[in-house]
């Protein structure tokens, strides 16, 4: 796999922020620094390894597609896509759920549940749950967020290092 990048032109959706890549730095995983310091993620898996970026979605942060998954609340069930860019808590789609109502968060496309793998700690029910940022879907290579709706704790993790977090 090829870690050369080739997004350095402004993104054309109207943001101020800098979504000029650093060259210097040179992530796995096709992850991407930002120069002001956040990650994008470019790639995402289910545990069944549907890739959820989908750059025909239509929907851009800051130039790049968004993650596209299944949430199923207690009354409300629909597509969510959030920003792949860590930290930044765009997200467009379904959005009828209540502060910290705890969710499912399916795959789109098999529907499968994405594991509940750590207790978040914000409400007594969430937990983190896990996206692969691989396709060889290698545990420890993860992307975690809260499936409590509205909680933005989250960490990407490369051989169970955490390389970014939002607490
Ligand atoms: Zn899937
Ligand atoms: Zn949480």
């Amino acid at each position: 796999m090829t870690l050369s990048y080739d997004k350095k032109d402004k993104a054309h959706d109207g943001t101020t922020l800098d979504v000029v890549v650093d060259e210097k730095e040179v992530l796995p995983h096709g992850l991407v620094r930002l120069r002001s310091g956040a990650i994008a993620l470019t790639h995402v898996y289910c545990p069944n390894g549907h890739n959820l970026v989908d750059p025909n979605s239509g929907a851009r942060f800051n130039g790049y597609p968004g993650i596209t998954v299944k949430v199923k609340g207690k009354n409300r069930e629909g597509l969510v896509v959030i920003s792949p860019i860590h930290g930044d808590d765009t997200r467009f789609g379904e959005s009828h759920f209540e502060p910290g109502e705890i969710t499912e968060i399916r795959c789109p496309v098999c529907d499968v549940e994405l594991p509940r793998l750590h207790e978040c700690g914000c409400t007594p029910d969430a937990r983190l749950v896990g996206l692969y940022l691989d396709d060889s879907l290698t545990e420890g290579n993860q992307v975690v967020f809260c499936n409590s709706w509205g909680c933005l704790r989250s960490r990407i993790t490369d051989r169970f290092q955490i390389i970014s977090k939002l607490d």
